[in-house]
């Protein structure tokens, strides 16, 4: 018989001075408590308590008087309901760019859309509104629905794609799933995710920021059932909203996100300050200075990209090619038409994540930035 009804989790041991890529940062234990106390009393665990209310109340307060957010249970069930929120006829063709996440490409399919990858401005690692719309008359078939995704979190040109939504009447759905700090209003939804691993760490979860009360409505109905105060369903939906407990470890991390910010800028100054006589490695635009995100991910010479990771790792320093070769690579999406990728294939041989995190230690950017001079000056 068992003896213990704890969880036994032995992770397995790294090197001593293993330095990780990132790690998540998330709410101690006391700052969640007071909300958890709130839950024993309320009993109300999910359907949209009292939490998840005082969260979408708080994610749209930042956003601005007129915003709307809907709280979902993960950044890839924000982004299918806000495509299915769409009502457009399936099969209908969706750009959306190879150079992401497979979560991206997973949603349009999920919503019954067809598929279709395009490829990134070469600088941005982003769509371009003015690039897509010439890219829009080689497609497939009509174009019902286009995804600009924040790269890393970086932000977008919402006026760009607000007059491109406007003269196009392509529907515009944006992955900001690592966006959280960036985001601003916009006259599309924006669907973000609050994985562990992003700049707002919950665990699980996300939230749509809706253009409208009608267009929230239609996701809150989409991500229960399709109930709107009846049990009676009105549409075809699924369920993917998020619990009381997830939404306690939100507010908290809410509660923290001015502190949570400063950390991330500050690594990220400590880094390019470092870095700053070394060219070969470029920041994203902006990153730890206007936005910031969780991740650190740079752009190297394409020579110098694998002998790097090497180098890196036989200093027991993790790296990541957070998109690998492009989603089109994937085997799930082999069958997925697409456009011409140069710049998706160009980033992908040129981009690299770097160790960082919100409480990472001088000594540890220190040996970072350290082998990394010495690698590029060697080379
Ligand atoms: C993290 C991420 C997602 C998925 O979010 P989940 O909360 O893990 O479902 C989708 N798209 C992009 C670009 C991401 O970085």
């Amino acid at each position: 018989m068992r003896s213990t009804a704890r969880v036994q989790f032995t992770p397995p041991a790294p090197a001593h001075d293993w330095l990780p890529v990132a790690r998540p940062h998330m709410p101690p234990a006391s700052a969640i408590a007071p909300y958890l106390d709130h839950i024993d009393a309320s009993r109300h665990y999910s359907n949209f308590g009292p939490l998840v209310c005082e969260l979408e109340k708080r994610l749209a307060e930042r956003l601005g008087p007129d915003a709307h957010a809907v709280t979902a249970s993960s950044g890839t069930s924000a982004l299918l309901l806000a495509l299915m929120a769409l009502n457009l006829p399936k099969g209908s063709v969706c750009a959306l760019p190879s150079w992401t996440f497979v979560a991206t490409a997973h949603a349009v399919l999920a919503a019954g859309l067809t598929p279709w990858f395009i490829d990134v401005d070469a600088e941005t690692a982003m769509l371009d509104p003015q690039m897509c719309q010439t890219v829009l008359s080689r497609a497939p078939g009509e174009v019902r629905a286009l995804i600009p995704v924040c790269a890393h979190g970086a932000p977008l040109d919402v006026e760009g794609w607000a007059q491109f939504q406007a003269r196009t009447g392509v529907r515009v759905v944006v992955d900001a799933a690592a966006a959280h700090d960036s985001l601003t209003e916009a006259p599309f939804p924006m669907a973000v995710s609050v994985h562990a691993t992003k700049s707002l760490g919950v665990g699980e979860g996300g939230y749509i920021v809706c253009p409208n009360a009608d267009f929230a409505l239609r996701v809150r109905m989409l991500s229960s059932f399709g109930f709107n105060g009846t049990r009676e369903s009105q549409m075809v939906a699924l369920n993917a909203k998020m619990s009381e407990y997830a939404a306690a470890v939100a507010l908290s991390a809410m509660d923290n996100w001015a502190s949570t910010r400063l950390l991330y800028q500050q690594t990220a100054f400590k880094l390019r300050i470092a870095l700053k006589d070394v060219p070969q490695v470029q920041f994203q635009e902006g990153w730890g200075l206007r936005w910031v995100s969780s991740v650190c991910v740079v752009r190297v010479p394409q020579e110098a990209l694998m002998p790097l990771i090497a180098f890196l790792k036989s200093h027991h320093i993790d790296s990541r090619q957070w998109w690998g070769d492009g989603c089109h690579t994937s085997r799930a999406f082999t069958d997925i038409l697409r456009d011409t990728l140069p710049n998706t294939e160009h980033l992908a041989a040129t981009t690299l994540g770097l160790p960082y995190c919100a409480t990472m230690d001088d000594a540890q950017v220190a040996r970072l930035t350290g082998l990394l001079q010495s690698f590029f000056q060697d080379a």
